[in-house]
């Protein structure tokens, strides 16, 4: 049989790194076995449902690579594929079961239930109905129905005993039917519950694989029996570990960012975002880690997802961004790093140029943006000087020193890498210091900072009258020897 799988969000808000998590295997697991991946919208909790939640999980799972072969805005054989628009099938699912006896109608008010559930608080004990309208006459119950009389339809769990299903990654599940409630399948308003429009869907949409959340668990036991009552074989299930922050509580926004949104907006790439998620919950086995969407098509299984907990490691994340930064071909990245310097109002340099500087700093970088933040001074004349950097770069005599360095540099006619450390080292021998003493002050009166490439290759890039010109002005501005004369010195 075929692979069919499907990703499933309810859209309740922004696509969270563990809805992209789900997504993410679940096209792995279809790509892999050469199978359909299909994307299906549970919005039948009308209540939760928040405006363009669904047009920013579209774009979010494109964004990230993650196409679909059926889906709300693409179509297929199965749809529709937005549960708001298949209430007539639930319906009649749920009548069918009333009809097997699998199901029943229960026309408690919700004073009636409020008032148990206030009961079995006070009782401490945990919230379930109490199959009050489970054995009404089945012709009463259908008369009063069609007399219009509120109603909700509820799965009947056999009383007592057990059943098991089988969990790809959590292997064999035993649940007491006694914990399952009588499950609402179709609420008052005429929706499906979630449970009802689950097994319904994956089973005419012939998914053969659930991969979802371990949130999903719990609810499984009552889809199997759902299964059973059908009389439809049940897909295999696989129950992925929980996200968790650095302290193992439960993930959550209060310990930072969870929308995929969030990380795009402050520059992850979708490399790094897929290859970081890939690792919650999978990993190869071996030592690799640096994955790409393909890589983990051709490597990911389901015999290596875990049972423990993902933890959610920011910094992780933070060097995957610099290993796919890197491996960027730099001349992909040039329309980027062009759209950033004009935005700032910057000269915008030649195609060439602006590949150099890439080239230049893609080892020192962790984001796209940081060509421009980290690097302004490839692009234009720095405007300040690291406060902080001075006392360490620019001693006393570090003007008199990097003048004369501008005296040597001066009537080079190559200026390139070997002319400029030829022209330095052989300064500092007659001065008799350690070339460093000459590196660090020139470092910081042309790019004003005190790290960054390789002075000499930075100098070349900038060029002969870029470099002389910001010399000359960070002698002027940082001030020259006679500053320590002003002191008595
Ligand atoms: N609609 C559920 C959600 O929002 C999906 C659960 C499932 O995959 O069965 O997570």
């Amino acid at each position: 049989m075929p692979v069919r799988v499907r990703f499933a969000p309810s859209p309740t808000g922004f696509l969270h790194v563990g809805g992209l998590r789900t997504a993410l295997y679940n096209y792995l697991y279809a790509r892999h076995h050469k199978g359909a991946f299909v994307l299906r919208i549970e919005d039948t909790d009308q209540s939760r449902k928040v405006e363009g939640a669904v047009e920013n999980l579209i774009q979010t799972l494109r964004w990230a690579g993650l196409d679909y072969d059926e889906g709300p805005d693409k179509g297929g054989p199965y749809g529709p594929y937005v549960q708001s628009e298949r209430l007539s099938i639930y319906r009649q699912h749920a009548t069918q079961l009333v009809e097997a006896g699998k199901a029943y109608y229960c026309f408690c008010t919700s004073e009636r239930l409020e008032e148990l559930r206030g009961k079995q608080q006070a009782l401490k004990l945990p919230p379930s109905y109490d199959r009050h309208c489970r054995d009404l006459p089945r012709e009463d119950s259908a008369k009063r129905v069609a007399a219009g009389e509120g109603h909700v339809v509820r799965m009947k769990v056999p009383i007592g005993g057990e059943m098991t299903f089988q969990d790809r990654v959590r292997g064999k599940v035993t649940i007491a039917h006694k914990v399952l409630d009588d499950q609402v399948l179709l609420k008052s308003d005429g929706f499906p519950t979630y449970h009802l429009a689950v097994v319904v869907d994956d089973h005419l949409m012939q998914i053969t694989h659930v991969i979802r959340g371990e949130e999903w668990l719990p609810s499984t036991p009552k889809h199997v029996l759902l299964y059973q009552y059908f009389g439809w074989d049940p897909p295999e299930f696989a129950h992925l570990p929980l996200l968790l922050n650095p302290d193992r509580s439960k993930l959550s926004k209060r310990q930072g960012d969870v929308a995929v949104e969030d990380y795009r907006a402050k520059g992850f790439l979708r490399e790094a975002i897929v290859n970081f998620v890939s690792f919650l919950g999978w990993n190869p086995g071996d030592e690799r880690e640096i994955f790409t969407l393909d890589d983990l098509v051709r490597d990911f299984s389901l015999e290596r997802v875990g049972k423990s907990g993902a933890v959610f490691n920011v910094d992780k994340l933070l060097w995957l961004n610099q290993q796919h930064l890197r491996r960027i071909p730099p001349a992909d990245l040039v329309p980027q790093v062009n759209a950033l310097i004009a935005e700032r109002g910057w000269p915008v340099p030649s195609h060439e140029k602006l590949k150099r500087a890439i080239v230049l700093m893609r080892e020192r970088v962790t984001f796209v943006h940081d060509f421009v933040d980290f690097s302004d001074y490839l692009f234009r004349d720095p405007d300040q000087f690291d406060p902080e950097g001075r006392a360490k770069s620019w001693p006393e005599d570090a003007a008199a020193r990097v003048e004369s360095l501008a005296g040597r540099l001066e009537p080079l006619t190559v200026f390139d890498h070997p002319s400029i450390e030829a022209a330095l080292k052989e300064l500092a021998t007659e001065l008799q210091v350690k070339p460093g003493l000459l590196v660090h002050p020139t470092r910081y009166a042309i790019s004003g900072r005190t790290v960054g490439p390789g002075l000499y290759e930075l100098m070349e890039f900038l060029g002969k009258d870029t470099v002389l010109r910001r010399i000359r002005h960070a002698v002027k501005t940082l001030g020259g020897p006679w500053h320590a004369f002003d002191r008595g010195m």
